[in-house]
Order: structure tokens, then sequence, then C-alpha cells
């Protein structure tokens, strides 16, 4: 089945997306080649995200918005059309869900979103998606192509940076739009969003956490080089940042060591850590779920075992400056 992946590349989360589709493709043996559709409002890209696929063709596509889904909308179908392709991946933010979802109509195709899996039985798609919170999985056989999905999101690492090839393939679409129903446009660029995303260290705190450490908490990551995070009830009782909240109503992370230090290990915190490379846990009860996940598994009252650490790191440091 012809196959197009379509990113843009004035968006912040370009490599991020991309690193993300990434690990989507891992479980999506089926798909073998795609072309890559990559719009662009001015310049065009001095790198491109390494993607884990035979990426058969690169197309270029000139914007003449940053981001006004309608412009895309109208390129996306002429393009469909020229290059005859009947599966169409968008990325999974806000604007791959919409675009996935209103070129889908535009076509008289099908959609659907946040896919997680994708299979191709005899010219028929099959997609898996999550449903109700992780509750329920939904495998869905999908009737009209062109298929316009977009893939869910996950904790992944950002994809690497490559270099572009020397030739591109210019699209030739027209751009003249007509914005239908938007009366005007205004693009504020916003303040660069927290970092957690790129931790190589978390320190994921849960409710185990006595009311003596929690002043102390920021100092002791900051002796870890980690990233602070708690579980949802850490996170509403204010003892971390509320933006720091991990799991399914919070981070998605990813990072290279993940301690997590007095949290059970629900099922809706460990969404936001189980992607970590290596898990260290720390908790008092040695039937704790959060220990089916981790790599060391340290059976014990968190504070001594957090306050010795930040003691033994700092000591460390002290006598490698001297
Ligand atoms: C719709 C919905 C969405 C949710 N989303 C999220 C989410 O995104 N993130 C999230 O975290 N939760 C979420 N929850 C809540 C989730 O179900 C759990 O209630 C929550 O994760 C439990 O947090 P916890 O592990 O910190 O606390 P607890 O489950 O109370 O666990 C505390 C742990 O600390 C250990 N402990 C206690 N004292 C010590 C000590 N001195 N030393 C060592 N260990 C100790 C205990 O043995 C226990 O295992 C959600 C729930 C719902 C219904």
């Amino acid at each position: 089945m012809k196959s197009a992946i379509i990113m843009h590349v004035d968006s912040p989360l370009f490599f991020q997306l991309a690193g993300e589709l990434n690990l989507f493709l891992q479980h999506c043996p089926d798909l073998k080649q795609a072309e890559l559709w990559l719009f662009y409002y001015q310049d065009k890209p001095s790198a491109l995200p390494a993607i884990n696929l035979d990426i058969g063709r690169i197309e270029l596509i000139k914007a003449n918005s940053r981001y006004l889904p309608e412009a895309f909308l109208q390129q996306l179908q002429q393009l469909q059309q020229q290059r005859n392709v009947e599966l169409l991946l968008f990325n999974g933010d806000n604007l791959g869900g919409e675009l996935a979802t209103r070129l889908a109509y535009r076509l008289q195709g099908s959609s659907c979103l946040s896919v997680e899996k994708v299979a191709l039985n005899d010219r028929q798609l099959t997609v898996d998606k999550a449903a109700y919170g992780n509750n329920l999985n939904a495998i869905f056989t999908l009737k009209n192509a062109p298929y316009c999905l977009s893939i869910a999101r996950r904790a992944a690492r950002p994809a690497n940076a490559i270099t572009p090839p020397a030739t591109w393939f210019e699209t030739s679409t027209e751009n003249n739009t007509d914005t239908g129903w938007i009366e005007n446009v205004t693009l504020t660029v916003q303040p660069a969003q927290d970092q957690s995303k790129n931790a190589d260290v978390v320190l994921a705190v849960g409710r185990g956490i006595s009311h003596s450490l929690v002043s102390k908490l920021p100092d002791i990551a900051k002796t870890l080089g980690a990233y602070l995070g708690g579980s949802r009830p850490v996170a509403l009782n204010g003892w971390v940042d509320i933006n720091s909240m991990i799991g399914v109503s919070g981070a998605r992370l990813a990072p290279k060591v993940c301690l997590v230090a007095g949290a059970s290990g629900s099922a809706a915190f460990t969404a936001g850590i189980c992607d970590s490379q290596f898990i260290i846990a720390i908790n008092n009860d040695k039937n704790a779920r959060i220990f089916t996940l981790a790599d060391v598994a340290i059976v014990d009252d968190l504070e001594p075992v957090l306050l010795e650490l930040d003691r033994l790191i700092k000591s460390d440091q002290l006598i490698k400056s001297e």
C-alpha cells in the first residue's frame, strides 16, 4: 500500500515527534516503505530526523503559513491525488489529529486517531488503539481508502539528526489558500517548554515521602542531576510542582535512569515511566507493584536511602574537586 508520512519542519516538536514515529514503526512490520512529505514555511530544513523506515522519496512542500490547517489541507489534497497515496500517517500532536480527520473527510476516506499499531492484511487495514484511558484496546478495520491516521503519542527520545539529501522533490501545489471560515490568525511563540522530556535522570516520588523530606527534594534532585517529578497525589498535594505530575494524567518520560521513591506502582503512574531504560525503586513494602518493573529493588524506608545517596554523591563530588 503506497504510504506517506506527513510532518512539519517548523514544529518545535519536529525531532521529538519523529522519535515517537520511530517507536510506532517498531510495532508496524507491515509498513516497509513510505514517502516523507515535509511542510516548511520559510527555510528548507538544514537537518532531518532519522526515520526507521525505507523513505523512498522526500517531498518538500512550501506552505504559505507556519500554522494554518486550511492551507495544509488544500496542498495535501492535491498531493494525495498526484501521488496516489492510500495511507497517510500524521503525527500525534493536535495538528496531526486535525489534519487526519479533516483530510479523510475531504477525500471521502477513513480516519482514526492515536493509533498504536497498523496491520495490512490482504489490502485491508487494521489499526489498534487504546480506549478509555488504556482500559480497553480497540481494533478497527477501516473501510474506505485513503486512510488518514494520527499516531499515538508515546514517551520517546527525539530522533537523531541526519544531513538532508542533496536533492529534494519539490511539490508544485497551489497555496493561494482561501482561509474559509478563518478571519485572521495571530501566532505567538511561547517561552521554551520544560525540559522533562529530555531528562536523562528522573527522580519520581510517590505518597511514601515524609513531610520532612518534601523541602529537601529539590536539593536531592539537583545532587542526582535529576528532573524531579511526582505521582498524582504528590503533585496534587503541592509537594512537587503540579506540572511535573507523572503518569497518564501528566508527563510520560523515557529517561536513562528513573529513581522511583515511595510510589506503589499503579498503572496510571507507571504509564509515565515504563519506557525508562533503567528503573530503581525504593519502597518499604516488599510486595509493592513497582518492583515488578524495577531493575533494582530497594526494600527500605526511602528517607535514609535518599539522604545517604545525596550525602555520598556530594562527598564524592567534593573529593573530585580537591
Ligand atoms: C483517571 C485517573 C487518572 C490518574 N492519573 C494518574 C497519574 O497520571 N499519575 C499518578 O501517579 N496517578 C494517577 N492516578 C492515581 C493512581 O491510580 C494512584 O492512586 C496513584 O498513582 C498512587 O500514587 P502513589 O504511588 O504515590 O501513592 P500510593 O499508592 O499511596 O503508594 C505509596 C507507596 O509508598 C510506599 N511507602 C510508604 N511509606 C514509605 C517509606 N517511608 N519508604 C518507602 N516507601 C514507602 C507504600 O508502600 C506505597 O507503596 C490516576 C487515577 C485515576 C482514577
